[in-house]
């Protein structure tokens, strides 16, 4: 069993819009090197419960008006 990123891995689409122009935003991609184990981001408390790998952060763009936005998934069992 793998603990896989819904989005990275095409099982979920991407389906929040734009908070300006309301169009669909689009996935931009993976942002994994923000949530690694040496990422200045990860706080101690984080690190010692031992899940530093539960989410996948994504940034989202709007085509339209350049709007951008990162977001999370949990990462599910595969
Ligand atoms: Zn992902
Ligand atoms: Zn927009």
């Amino acid at each position: 069993m793998a603990r896989v990123c819904p989005v990275c891995n095409a099982l979920t689409a991407v389906t929040a819009n734009c908070p300006r122009c309301g169009r669909p935003l689009a996935d931009g991609g993976a942002l994994e090197n923000f949530f690694g184990p040496y990422s200045p981001y990860m706080d101690v408390e984080s690190l010692q419960a031992g899940e530093p790998d539960r989410q996948c952060v994504h940034l989202l763009y709007c085509p339209s008006c350049g709007y951008d936005v990162r977001a999370a998934w949990a990462l599910v069992e595969l």
